[in-house]
């Protein structure tokens, strides 16, 4: 394998030859035009060898270390490479590493190397109009037929659906077990017959999130992820990965932050109140929190690369990023007052626009109250939540709720 050394000298030739410097403007990543030009940046660093680092030569990947991940990361900051936003996330970061551990070789010859190539990009299939928290508790079903499986049910808050080419769907194969023992996973192409993907218009005005509808939508044997009726011991890969935890290459030491949380700084600046004391001390104590998440997030990382983290310590990062966000954003109002509430359409707004977003990382991934339960249980060895329905086939669960 290539020295750590070595590989730092070839990304950085490499990197100033084939990528584009990183100007000071942000896109917006989640709109169809950036998600092409991306495809093909993602495609460039696959051609360069720089695509899938760690994940294994045989589906396309580099099979290094996650050391050579995080040096990658390093020389590349200054760089523009692909970047899906959550599709990223999705993608990288949780759909392939969770089928990296699951899925069969040929399911993995045949997807691994698409994404790579930035062909394929992946959506989560997972929360239900009545299972979110409850993820054990999904109806979608499937069905088998002479050519493998047909889905049929609804999804809901799948992010970026509606970009992505690919979800990762949770389903129910057996009702009549207890609901943990009866799940399975499919791959589906968001394209599929019988699958109606809807954007969802949100509070802030843009559509991250779709529900999709499926209506006897034909998946092949070939396309499962894992075992049938065993789906949640993929589901629980899935969701370390999902909270943060295990991916490599994270960053384990970050920046210094910058010395004070600029947007803050302008609200302050725009409503004449920085040379006021409480605001002062708002900000310093923004600046503060997130100077604490990204340690929080870069210990997490490493107790990953160590092989340490688990759902619940993965919890804690997820909790420490919708604390910080949540107080960011209401010290944003505060400090506006009512310059940040009110604003001309097309301007500004900028601090209430951040305060309809900040519930998101309290939401997605979990709720703040699911991971104090995971820290509850898993950490502090406290007794498990009480629970009616795990030891009763999904049948009679469904049952007795009709009867409640
Ligand atoms: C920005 C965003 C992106 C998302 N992206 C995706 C995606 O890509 N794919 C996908 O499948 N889903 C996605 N979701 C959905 C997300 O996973 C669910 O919203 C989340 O798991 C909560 O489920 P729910 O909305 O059904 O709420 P519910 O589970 O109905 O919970 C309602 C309330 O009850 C509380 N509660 C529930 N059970 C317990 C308990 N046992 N103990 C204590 N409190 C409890 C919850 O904390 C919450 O406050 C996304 C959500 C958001 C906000």
């Amino acid at each position: 394998m290539i020295s750590v050394d070595d590989f730092r000298a070839e990304a950085r030739t490499w990197l100033p030859a084939h990528l584009d410097r990183r100007g000071t403007a942000t896109a917006d990543p989640h709109t169809a035009e950036h998600v092409a030009e991306h495809r093909a940046i993602q495609r460039r660093l696959f051609d360069g060898g720089f695509a899938g680092l760690t994940w294994p030569a045989e589906y396309g990947g580099r099979g290094l270390t996650a050391e050579h991940a995080r040096v990658f990361q390093e020389e590349a900051a200054g760089f523009v490479t692909a970047d899906f936003g959550i599709l990223s996330v999705t993608t990288f970061g949780s759909c392939v590493p969770t089928m990296i551990r699951h899925a069969t070789p040929e399911f993995l010859a045949r997807h691994v190397p698409r994404v790579l190539r930035g062909e394929e990009l992946w959506c989560q299939f997972f929360s239900e109009p009545a299972a979110g928290s409850d993820l054990a508790g999904v109806q979608t079903r499937a069905t088998r037929t002479d050519e493998g499986w047909r889905l049929d049910g609804a999804k809901i808050w799948s992010s970026l659906a509606h970009l992505a080419d690919w979800g990762m769907c949770l389903v129910r194969t057996n009702w009549d077990v207890p609901k943990h023992k009866g799940l399975t996973w499919f791959g589906v192409p968001t394209d599929a017959p019988g699958l109606t993907v809807r954007p969802i218009r949100q509070i802030g005005g843009s559509s991250e999130f779709c529900e999709e509808f499926l209506d006897a939508v034909p998946v092949p044997d070939a396309e499962r992820i894992g075992e049938i009726d065993r789906g949640w011991s993929v589901t629980s890969t899935l969701l370390v990965f999902e909270r943060g935890a295990g991916r490599p290459g994270a960053v384990e030491t970050p920046d210094e932050p910058a010395p004070m949380p600029a947007d803050l700084m302008a609200v302050a600046r725009d409503s004449g109140r920085l040379g006021d004391p409480a605001v002062r001390q708002r900000i310093a104590s923004a600046h503060v929190e997130v100077y604490v998440v990204a340690q929080l997030k870069a210990r997490i990382a490493t107790m990953s690369r160590l092989g340490k983290a688990d759902a619940g310590v993965a919890a804690y990062g997820k909790l420490g990023l919708a604390g910080a966000t949540a107080a960011r954003a209401r010290a944003g109002l505060e400090i506006g007052g009512a310059s940040a509430v009110a604003w001309e359409v097309g301007t500004g707004g900028a601090a209430a626009h951040s305060f309809l977003e900040s519930k998101k990382p309290a939401i997605a991934g979990g709720t703040e109250q699911m991971q104090r339960n995971g820290i509850a249980e898993r950490v502090l060895g406290l007794p498990r939540e009480r629970a009616v329905d795990v030891d009763l086939p999904f049948v009679e669960v469904l049952r007795r709720a009709r009867e409640w």
